[in-house]
């Protein structure tokens, strides 16, 4: 396991890995935990207890007595998502918000780009990405043309109506060209955002700054990535992506931090493959066993509730997460969720293209092609959801996960066989 003072924890597949859960058992030996990209569609569920969370946007960390959590520069900020959801927490978790920093240099999301997001995938068609409609592509492209604003920009009150005000025209004629029928409401809009903007402001930090000094002063940190390297806008299934870098070179990035202060990566992976929306999915089941490991590992959307793909573990995909995220351990989940099965599938690589990919293809036309060589291995009856230790799994497990070892050439550090906090495998070597 990880002994670094500054982690990364990144979804090496699709997304919906169970990050949530990873960084909830970790958060037990860290002071920080920040985000640094994506927005309110991230969607982790934590169970404490018989209390269900579904955390949007804050990090899972604030479950936690006295860990700090920060949204990092590179998340795109919603505010009344985001305060609806901490009020929400300090119901249970009173002194949240005095846990909580956002950086003055985040993106502000406002509703505008919900619209827009909902009008451009409207006119796409048939060529839908499958966006969650809260408006992050969006607002991230706002931030690259330079046209966004941000979390700092509310200091100054009038600065602040002026920028709305001009985004509001800007988004109405853009909204107007595709044909959406809907409009910003300038007075609105000024007026919610004024709204929070006193609240938002006390909470406003510059997060390098902060995770910094807790570094030098011997703190540990996490930082947190949201949906997968599949989707990382430069490494993922373009255009079949989030809008961000989710892998683990965009954490630094999207805290404010340098590469050389990360000391591990952590690579969280399903023992199966999943993903939702549009795009290839190589190993995707068959029915029925499709509809049954939906069913079993509870595969719908946090935030949208759309049924996910499952399909078998995919080699070639965490291989690659590997190499882009230069991970040094993985976490498995959801093992329990194959208990049963008499027969484990694990794609070692695929047939495309007229050849042999060993590697993850960039084109996605090969991938659409990719059919996947399967290697086999027994499955096993046992229930592994009460095993806490290695030697508690059954062989045919320990077989199976040293494969994914072998395969990925990334040594697993956590095993997790249930929702709850203590079902997980801490492997030592
Ligand atoms: P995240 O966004 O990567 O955190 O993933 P989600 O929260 O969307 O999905 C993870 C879901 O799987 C949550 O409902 C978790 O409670 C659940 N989960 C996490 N780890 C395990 C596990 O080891 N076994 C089972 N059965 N469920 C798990």
């Amino acid at each position: 396991m990880s002994n670094g003072s500054c982690v990364v924890i990144v979804g090496s597949q699709w997304g919906d890995e169970g990050k949530g859960k990873i960084v909830d058992v970790l958060a037990e030996e860290i002071d920080i935990v920040a985000r640094y990209q994506g927005g309110a569609n991230a969607g982790h569920t934590v169970h404490v207890g018989d209390d269900e969370f579904i955390l949007h946007q804050i990090p899972s960390g604030i479950l936690h007595p006295d860990r700090t959590c920060l949204l990092g520069n590179g998340v795109v900020f919603d505010p009344f998502q985001f305060f609806e959801e901490l009020d929400e927490i300090r119901a249970k978790v009173p002194d949240a918000e005095q846990r909580v920093g956002v950086s003055g240099r985040a993106h502000l999301l406002l509703y505008y780009h919900k619209l827009l997001d909902r009008a451009a995938e409207a006119s796409r068609g048939a060529g839908k990405i499958g966006t969650t409609g809260r408006g992050i592509g969006p607002a991230y492209e706002d931030k690259v043309a330079r046209q966004g604003i941000r979390v700092a920009d509310l200091r100054d009150a009038e600065r602040a109506e002026q920028l709305l005000r001009r985004a509001a025209e800007r988004i109405n004629r853009k909204l107007e060209s595709l044909d959406s029928a809907e409009k910003v409401d300038a007075d609105l809009l000024v007026r919610d955002v004024m709204g929070v903007r006193e609240r938002l402001l006390k909470l406003t930090v510059d997060t390098g700054r902060v995770i910094q000094d807790a570094l030098n002063a011997g703190k540990r940190v996490l930082l947190e990535g949201a949906q997968g390297a599949l989707l990382d806008v430069d490494h993922g299934t373009y255009p079949y992506v989030t809008s961000s870098n989710t892998t683990a070179g965009g954490a630094g990035l999207g805290v404010g931090i340098g590469p050389t202060m990360i000391d591990d990566v952590v690579g969280v992976v399903k023992a199966y493959t999943t993903r939702v929306g549009e795009g290839p999915l190589p190993t995707e089941f068959p029915s029925p066993l499709q509809e049954e490991i939906r069913e079993k590992g509870g595969e719908f959307g946090a935030t949208t509730g759309r049924p996910r793909r499952c399909g078998w573990f995919d080699a070639v995909v965490v291989r690659y997460a590997a190499l882009v995220n230069g991970l040094t351990g993985l976490a498995v989940t959801k093992l329990d969720v194959l208990d049963g099965l008499e027969e484990l599938k694990i794609a070692t690589r695929y047939q495309a293209g007229g050849g042999t990919l060993d590697d993850f293809p960039g084109d996605l036309a090969l991938l659409e092609d990719a059919k996947p060589e399967y290697e086999s291995l027994p499955g096993w009856s046992e229930k592994t959801s009460e095993a806490r230790r290695w030697e508690d799994l059954p062989e045919a497990a320990h077989r199976y996960l040293r494969r994914l070892e072998e395969l990925t050439g990334v040594p697993i550090w956590y095993v997790s066989v249930g929702t709850r906090r203590d079902q997980i495998i801490h492997v030592k070597r």
